[in-house]
């Protein structure tokens, strides 16, 4: 019967499937899962009876309440002794000597991957499509296919393929192999009982492995392929792939690129604040003359906007027309701007403007007195002209204060 034990510390990029099934033969399943990532285990019962039944689910509940949360393969290996214990304690007490069970645990904390074993459970490794199998079973089959005197295909029909050298229930002082790997984004882990590698050829359970996705649909696709091969015994599978954690690593990464370029872009706006604010404070020291209305007018910073945002202001509004100025200054007035490096340079040149129309003003004076007097109409009308400009000078300051 399968075990979920409820305390289960499901991990969002661990992806997993389990299924187990009773097989074709047998009135029980004696078979017991666990899938509480990042703990995974299957362990076979054995003792008839139900016997069986009952130790690989004492083994697991031990197991799980037992089990470190990450890949400590000697406090993973300290659980299933202890799941030993339970298991010979409830024998005593329920008088089922000979019960016992397998056990196969595994813990999958990001790349570590630790294993505790006991009887003829695997736990398998499919690394770049090639399937190994990581566990060395504790059965009489293994040590004489270990030891030369019989083949694979020997093995497999054996008459006491099923005897098993250790497991728990039955000796006090069991001790667990223990397994620690390092594992690889698109790794997957394989944890199954013999049912499924009895019925089943590696090469073959490799072959559906790699040609199924879904963990899920690989562990009942597995399940279905053992029963239709016969299913003589209990097939329990638990397929567990290492792309959740290629997934988790990939999130990471792109976090850690959009916080880079987070950093990148406040840097960039920092160093484009930096130099805007440096050229407005250039700016602002600059002055420019302009036309305003027929006068020149001077204003501080320069001509233009960052931003909307205007890199000039009026400093005030002149009494110099700029019809009095030269054809070739009052066109640069009218039609631009003439920059100056700073404000008093730009006053300078007004007080320029303002002696050059003075002494024009003067020598058409002098030209005046000395010719005939219907000329001077000419020349007082000039004059005249200029007085009115002066009276709109005071009405400009005025409005410009
Ligand atoms: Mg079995």
């Amino acid at each position: 019967m399968a075990s979920r034990p409820s305390t289960q510390r499901r991990r969002a990029s661990v992806q997993f499937g389990s299924r187990t099934d009773i097989g074709c033969v047998r009135e029980h399943n004696e078979d017991s899962l666990v899938v509480a990532p990042p703990l995974y285990a299957v362990a076979d019962g054995m003792g008839g009876h139900a016997a069986g039944e009952v130790a690989s689910e004492i083994a697991v509940r031990t197991l799980a309440a037992n089990a470190p949360d990450h890949a400590d393969t000697k406090a993973l290996g300290d659980a299933v002794i202890r799941a030993n214990y339970d298991v010979i304690n409830a024998a005593q007490e329920k008088g089922r000597t000979g019960m016992g069970t397998t056990i196969t645990a595994a813990v999958l904390d990001g790349p570590r991957l630790a294993i505790a074993q006991v009887g003829d459970s695997r736990a398998y490794l499919l690394h770049q499509g090639v399937m190994q199998q990581i566990t060395r079973d504790h059965s009489l089959m293994a040590d004489l296919l270990e030891a030369g005197e019989i083949t694979q295909e020997e093995a497999r029909v054996h008459p006491q393929r099923s005897v098993i050298t250790r497991a728990l229930g039955s000796d006090p002082g069991m001790q667990p192999d223990l397994y620690e790997i390092n594992v690889s984004a698109g790794d997957r882990l394989l944890l199954c009982s013999d049912g499924l590698t009895t019925m089943l050829e590696d090469d073959e359970i490799e072959r559906l492995l790699n040609r199924t996705r879904n963990p899920q649909r690989a562990a009942s696709i597995l399940v279905n392929e053992a029963i239709s091969a016969g299913g003589h015994d209990n097939v329990t599978v638990v397929v567990v792939d290492v792309e959740g954690n290629a997934v988790a690593q990939e999130k990471k990464a792109r976090r850690h690129g959009r916080l880079w370029a987070v950093a990148i872009s406040l840097a960039l706006i920092a160093v484009v604040c930096g130099i805007v604010g440096g050229v407005y404070n250039y700016s602002q020291g600059l002055a420019y003359l302009k036309a305003e209305n027929g006068y020149v007018a001077v204003y501080r910073g320069v001509e233009g906007e960052v931003f909307g945002r205007s890199l000039s202001s009026l400093d005030h509004v002149t009494d110099v027309s700029v019809d009095d100025l030269t054809p070739h200054t009052a066109e640069r007035l009218k039609n631009g701007v003439i920059t100056k490096e700073s404000l008093q340079a730009a006053n300078d040149v007004v007080e320029q403007y303002r002696q050059q129309i003075s002494e024009e003003q003067s020598q058409d004076t002098s030209a005046s007195d000395d010719s005939s007097s219907s000329s001077s109409t000419t020349s007082s009308g000039k004059a005249s002209s200029g007085s009115a400009k002066a009276s709109g000078k005071t009405s400009s300051e005025d409005s410009s204060s």
